[in-house]
Formats: C-alpha cells, structure tokens, sequence
C-alpha cells in the first residue's frame, strides 16, 4: 500500500466547499484503486481564524505543514480583512517558506465547455502556463516617500536574480520538452523595462541551449494576450514572470470558459518540501454558500497533486472522469449549466467507481 500525507487548507469563501468535493473525490479514488491511501488532516487557518486570533495561521504553522507530502489548498480572501493580510499572512508565506518557485498552470478546454472564441473548440487550446513563484514583481520591496503629500512617490521594485530566472527557465524547458509539441514561449517585456527584462532575453537563450529539442520564440507580453486570443493553436508551454503569468492565465482561465476550471501548482521541483496545489479562483463570496461553485479547477489540481506525488494512473483516472462528466453536460452555472457542487461532485465519484 502506498501512502500519502495532504494537509488540507480550506480556508475563505468557495474554498471550504471545494476542499470538500475535492477530498471525497481522493477518497473515492482511495477506493477505486485500492492500493493507495491518502491521509487527508484539515487546517481551519484562514480569515475566521484570523478573527480569533489576529493571525491567518498559527508561527509553527510552516513547520506543522513540513511533514505533509502535498498540500490541498481552497482559497483566501474575505471582504472584511485587507488583501494584505489574507496573502500575506497566508498563501505567501507558505509558497516562499517551501520555495515553490515553478507556478504550473493548464488551460485545456474540457469537452462539453463552450469557449467565449469563436475560433476555438476542445483540442486547440492546450497550453501550460509556467509562472515565476518566488521573486520578480511580487518581491514586496518598494516602499513610499513623503507619504500622503503632493510630493509622494511609490515605488515597486522587480528584483531578478540569475538564480531564480535560470532555474525557472529550465523548469519551463524541461516541461516544454516533456509535451508533444516541444515549444516554448517566453513572454517579457524587454522592449520597455530595460534590466532585468533583458536578463530574461539572455538566459532564456542560454538555456536554449541545453534544451536544442524544444523550439522556443519570444513574445512581448501585449503582443502576447492578442496571441492568446487569436491564435491560440500557435501556443504550447509559456513561461513568464510572476506578474505577467498571473494575469496572462486569468485570460487563459477565461479564455478555456471560467476561472472555475482553472488548476494551479506550487511546485519545489528539488521536492525538499511540501508543494501547493489549488485552484487558480479566489475566494468568489459572490457564490459563497450557494452550493453552485464549480470544483473543476480543484479536481484537476487534486491530478496535479497525484502527479507529483507519482500516482499517475489515479490522476489519469480522475482526468477522465472529470471529462466524462463535463462531457455529458453536467456543469456548473458559470459554464453555462444548472449543476450544483454536489451533483458535479457525485457525478466525478460515480464516473472513477464505474470507468476501467
Ligand atoms: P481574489 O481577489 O481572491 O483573486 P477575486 O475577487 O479576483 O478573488 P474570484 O474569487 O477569483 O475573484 O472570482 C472571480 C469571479 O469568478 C467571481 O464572479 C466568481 O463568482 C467567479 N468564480 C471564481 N471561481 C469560481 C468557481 N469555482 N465556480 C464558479 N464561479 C467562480
Ligand atoms: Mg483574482
């Protein structure tokens, strides 16, 4: 029997509703494969905890989260505690804490989901979005000046470092030349942001060259979402930074049908400590208790996650079934359809119990 520990983080909003559907769905698979045990422990961090204890998770909650092999993630935000509260506190500390670097995101469009692109069906637009996780944009240095006058001045600094742009690199060459098409783009912005843009450029042809197998182009991150949008066949593996990732794959989330589809991973591909799997959605407390969130995107990050701990064949068994159901029709609101949470849910459960 092989064996498995995931620390499950609900948390805010749609989050716990989804967390709930996506560990039935392991435990049916539990059942179905018979050779394999997940061990799921639930965590109540999140905004309610905040309330009560003026922290979103406990200090010894990173070395709590160490002995886990996966962690299941909801989402975080609530409307009542700042941003940077929720994330900071939070999603952040985790994936800095265990250095997920590589941000994996796939964008297919699933069968029975109807695209918003007219030029586009199930088939032609199969893309891995790989997003820098650990520096760039989102590295929290800047700061005011002479704040509140009419002199103020923000700054938001990008820091790249060689370190962390050659082993993203790599890790989007590596998973580009793991996918039929071996092709690559790498989005900047080197036209406008003259530094650290123009170090992507180079070691993203340095590290061209160990990879002579992938073809690779180079696209500007504008010129990038017309791509997206009008031919969205010419595209496979994308690596970008942590800022024009995040919004390039909200547009891919879109562009495959909702947000609700949308899987995201956290990755440590060194594997020294636990990586994060969740959906790419936020907290949605516009559907919050409604029993109508879709749990697509948190399936199909549950597959990510098996992946990553190697059950490859339970993670193919819960793609396809996930693509039975969305085949069949049975689809949330925010695909077009009148299915609850649950009867998606149970519709996945009975697809793994009755597909060989
Ligand atoms: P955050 O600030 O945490 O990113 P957000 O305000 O950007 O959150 P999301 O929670 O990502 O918003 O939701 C954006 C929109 O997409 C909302 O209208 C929400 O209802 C919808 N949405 C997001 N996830 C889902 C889902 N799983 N099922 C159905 N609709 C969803
Ligand atoms: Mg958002």
């Amino acid at each position: 029997m092989r064996e498995h520990t995931i620390a499950a983080i609900p948390a805010d909003g749609i989050g716990p509703e989804v967390i709930d559907a996506g560990t039935r769905v392991l435990a049916s698979l539990e059942k179905r494969m018979g050779d394999v045990r997940f061990h799921v422990e639930t965590f109540d961090w999140g905004s309610d905890y905040y309330r009560k204890h003026g922290v979103m998770m406990p200090a010894d909650g990173l070395e709590t989260l160490r002995k886990f092999d996966a962690i299941y993630f909801g989402a975080v935000g609530a409307p009542d505690v700042p941003d940077h509260i929720t994330l900071w506190g939070l999603r952040l500390p985790i994936c800095q804490g265990f250095d997920q670097y590589a941000n994996v995101r796939p964008t297919k469009i699933l069968p029975g989901i109807t695209p918003p692109l007219r030029n586009c069906g199930p088939g032609d637009l199969d893309w891995v979005i790989v997003r820098e996780n650990s520096e760039g944009e989102y590295s929290g240095h800047g700061g005011r000046a002479h704040k509140g006058l009419p002199e103020e001045v923000g700054t938001e600094v990008a820091i790249f470092t060689r370190v962390g742009v050659t082993r993203i690199m790599r890790y989007a060459f590596t998973l580009a030349q793991s996918r039929p098409r071996k092709l690559l783009t790498v989005v900047t912005k080197s036209n406008a942001q003259r530094h650290g843009m123009v170090m992507w450029d180079e070691i993203a042809a340095e590290v061209a060259e160990e990879f002579p197998d992938v073809s690779w182009d180079k696209m500007l991150v504008d010129a990038m979402t017309v791509r997206m949008t009008l031919k969205p066949q010419s595209l496979d593996t994308i690596v970008a930074t942590n800022l024009h990732a995040d919004i390039l794959s909200d547009l891919a989330g879109a562009l495959a049908g909702s947000l609700g589809v949308a899987p995201t991973a956290n990755i440590d591909p060194q594997r020294r400590f636990p990586s994060m799997f969740e959906p790419i959605h936020g907290s949605a407390f516009d559907i919050t208790g409604k029993g109508i969130a879709n749990p697509v995107a948190t399936f199909w990050t549950a597959a990510q996650m098996l992946d990553h701990l190697g059950e490859q064949d339970a993670s193919a068994r819960l793609m396809r079934a996930v693509e039975r159901v969305t085949g069949n029709g049975i689809l949330t609101p925010d695909v077009g359809g009148t299915a609850t949470t649950k009867e998606v849910t149970d519709a996945v459960i009975d697809a793994i119990h009755s597909s060989n």
